[in-house]
């Protein structure tokens, strides 16, 4: 079906600098007693710098916890001791980001600042005052010599109405994200019953008709020649404009992969404790072991959405761990999204034939920066 995939030659390392976190978000599967032991680094520097070595693909590497920036001088030392990363990024809480040494800071190519939208949204989920802390730290970044792709990660929850998070976090002028990307709080826990009240609700009430008002909002913006930085939409519309199928667009399992604090390879970052996510190791398998090691399975190879969604999240895809009727809720929140963005798409097409916009507005991400896509 993908004889025509381009096969990408660059390779996204996630680097689990520890288990802790500082925060205690309510939506947070990251317990460092749940997850399998050690919670700090265990593997010696030279084990991670000989094996990324042998890797002949562009690299790319992004600090993930647990809290990455409770490891400052971990992080530096890692920064200095690998050679040739074509990128360096972070996913962060940001609570801690002003302490990152501006010499390190200006060598990030992005920053994932997890940020949910309006404050008291936000700070239902995250604590409270962590918004405006969130908010002071991405400026102070920006005026210390960051100068590349700072992106507002949601988390998108029951609180959430996906519109007015998304288009408030757009509206910021300090700081200015670069870009906005959000994921779906579910499917990550045994239950929906653990922190939603009614989600099959949520998705038909509001999160679906919430992405057909922002497809509207942001479609009003394309036509002035504006394209407003949403993550899944550019990407998604790159897709529909091009018609390129899309392999899992994560890239977990095929060119993405974590390394755990025990020096375990795992497909994603949030999988260790599960058996099918773990590829290899740091010191038993090279990096040419594990590339396209694993793949999207049922239902995803015989949906007709799979060329553009490409399997959405492998470890949902694994798991299922709210079983199939919650699996297909959330399926359907993909096909209603690239369905809306489809309905436009000739237009933009249009607006892209008349000069008003360039094909190249939509091309993004152009290497893994650790924005799934599809939320
Ligand atoms: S919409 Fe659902 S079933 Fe279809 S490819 Fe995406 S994740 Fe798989
Ligand atoms: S989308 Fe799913 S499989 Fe991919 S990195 Fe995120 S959690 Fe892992």
């Amino acid at each position: 079906m993908f004889d025509d995939l381009e096969v990408d030659v660059a390779t996204n390392y996630f680097i689990i600098l520890t288990r802790a976190c500082n925060l205690k978000c309510k939506y947070c599967g990251e317990d460092a007693t749940f997850e399998p032991p050690p919670i700090d680094l265990a593997y010696p520097l030279t084990d991670l710098v000989t094996f990324l070595a042998k890797d002949p693909s562009e690299i790319t590497i992004q600090f993930y916890g647990g809290e990455p920036l409770l490891k400052i001088p971990l992080l530096e030392q890692i920064m200095d001791a690998i050679p040739n990363v074509r990128h360096w990024s972070i996913q962060t809480n940001a609570v801690f980001l002003h302490k990152l040494h501006p010499p390190y800071l200006q060598r990030l190519s992005a920053i994932l600042a997890s940020i949910d939208g309006r404050p008291h949204v936000n700070d239902a989920n995250r604590g409270q005052g962590n918004y405006q802390k969130v908010l002071n730290n991405c400026s102070y970044v920006l005026s210390h010599g960051f100068s590349g792709d700072l992106i507002a990660r949601m988390t998108v929850s029951e609180v959430a109405d996906i519109y007015e998070e998304v288009v408030h976090l757009v509206s910021l002028k300090r700081p200015k994200f670069s870009h906005i990307h959000w994921q779906l709080d579910s499917q990550w826990d045994d239950r929906p019953e653990n922190r939603w009240k009614d989600f099959l609700g949520w998705i038909d009430k509001s999160y679906n008709p919430g992405i057909s008002r922002l497809v509207k909002w942001w479609l009003s913006f394309l036509r002035e020649g504006i394209v407003q930085r949403l993550v899944p939409f550019i990407a998604l519309m790159y897709s529909l404009l091009t018609n390129k199928p899309s392999a899992l667009r994560c890239g977990a399992g095929l060119d993405s992969f974590a390394i755990n604090p025990d020096g375990q390879i795992s497909v994603c970052p949030i999988s260790p404790e599960f058996s099918f996510s773990i590829v290899g190791h740091i010191t038993s398998h090279s990096p040419e072991a594990i590339r396209n090691s694993l793949h999207v399975t049922a239902p995803c190879p015989s949906c007709a959405e799979y060329p553009v969604c490409g399997g959405r999240c492998l470890f949902i895809n694994y798991t299922k761990l709210w079983g199939e009727k919650y699996y297909a809720k959330v399926c359907g929140t993909v096909k209603h999204l690239i369905n809306s963005l489809r309905q436009i798409a000739p237009e933009v097409q249009q607006l892209i034939a008349d000069g008003i916009l360039s094909l190249d507005d939509f091309n993004y991400p152009q290497y893994n920066n650790g924005c799934e896509i599809i939320p």
